[in-house]
């Protein structure tokens, strides 16, 4: 049976957890070969990609390029041109977050979060990009964030960076406007259930004494106006949209996914 990205190509970064990793299964169920990338235990990473390649019968390869490198970035990028003859599909979802008060903000957690958060999506794209053109057809889509769209107290880096994130994305879809089959979107969930918001969970957890179930209703889905979390197969349907010829009217927007949270 033909899938919608059946001889397509895809590299998702930070994709060996959450989010990133839910999307990467998704894109090759859907046919796409794909390129992991991220961090983590070795042997869990690699038994990953054997999954990947036995459920869906593609292919699936593991870069470890750290995405506060720009050397490591272009090399990633052009191993996967190399290896796969293209990427079609580039899914900039690489992303970590620390909560502190902006006059107490460690500078170096600020400088990863910029080169993680914003900073490797423009060195993906620029390396990505030239290839798409070539061919005549690409998707970029940016895993931004609610907080691309509206700020929150003591997330000065995170925020930052995602509303950058969405600005590069608008300046991308209006660089690409003229190409016929490329374009680049941002998606912005609300709070999704991965190890990220776990971590926020707990910190939140311990700083003000409450019950993790206080911290979920009260703290954490406290701006998410249907009290639900996001789920990874919810972004997968819209990363799958944003793939299709249907989306193609699509370019340099930021859609928020978030239960309601930016509507306010
Ligand atoms: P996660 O912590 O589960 O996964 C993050 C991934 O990024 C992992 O694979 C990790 O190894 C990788 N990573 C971290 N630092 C890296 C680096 N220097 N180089 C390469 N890879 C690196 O987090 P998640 O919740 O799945 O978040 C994924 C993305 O979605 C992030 O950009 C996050 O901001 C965004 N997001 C998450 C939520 C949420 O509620 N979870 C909401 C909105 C947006």
């Amino acid at each position: 049976m033909l899938r919608p990205l059946d001889g397509r190509t895809a590299l998702v970064t930070g994709s060996t957890s959450g989010i990133g990793l839910g999307l990467a299964r998704r894109l090759a169920e859907a046919g796409a070969h794909v390129m992991l990338n991220g961090f983590g235990d070795r042997a869990e990473i690699e038994a990953e990609r054997r999954r990947i390649e036995t459920e869906y019968g593609v292919r699936a390869l593991y870069s470890d390029a750290d995405m506060r490198d720009r050397e490591a970035i272009a090399h990633m990028v052009a191993g996967a041109e190399e290896a796969f003859g293209s990427v079609d599909i580039l899914v900039n979802n690489a992303g970590i977050q620390h909560v502190a008060p902006v006059e107490d903000f460690p500078p170096d957690k600020w400088d990863a979060i910029v080169a993680i958060n914003l900073s490797s999506s423009f060195y993906t794209t620029r390396a990505a990009l030239p290839g798409m053109r070539r061919r005549g057809w690409g998707r970029i889509v940016n895993i931004a964030s609610a907080h691309g769209l509206v700020a929150s107290p003591f997330k000065a880096a995170y925020v930052a960076a995602k509303h950058g994130l969405v600005g590069l994305t608008k300046t991308v879809g209006l660089e690409t406007a003229e190409d016929a089959n490329i374009t680049c979107n941002a998606i912005c969930p609300g709070y999704v259930r991965t190890p990220l918001v776990d971590g926020q969970i707990r910190d939140q957890a311990r700083a003000h004494g409450l019950s993790e179930e206080d911290v979920i209703r009260d703290v954490i889905l406290a701006a998410q106006p249907n009290k639900r979390f996001v789920t990874i197969e919810e972004l997968g349907a819209l990363l799958l949209f944003l793939c299709s010829d249907n989306a193609l009217s699509f370019n340099g927007a930021a859609l928020p996914i978030d239960g309601g949270w930016t509507a306010r």
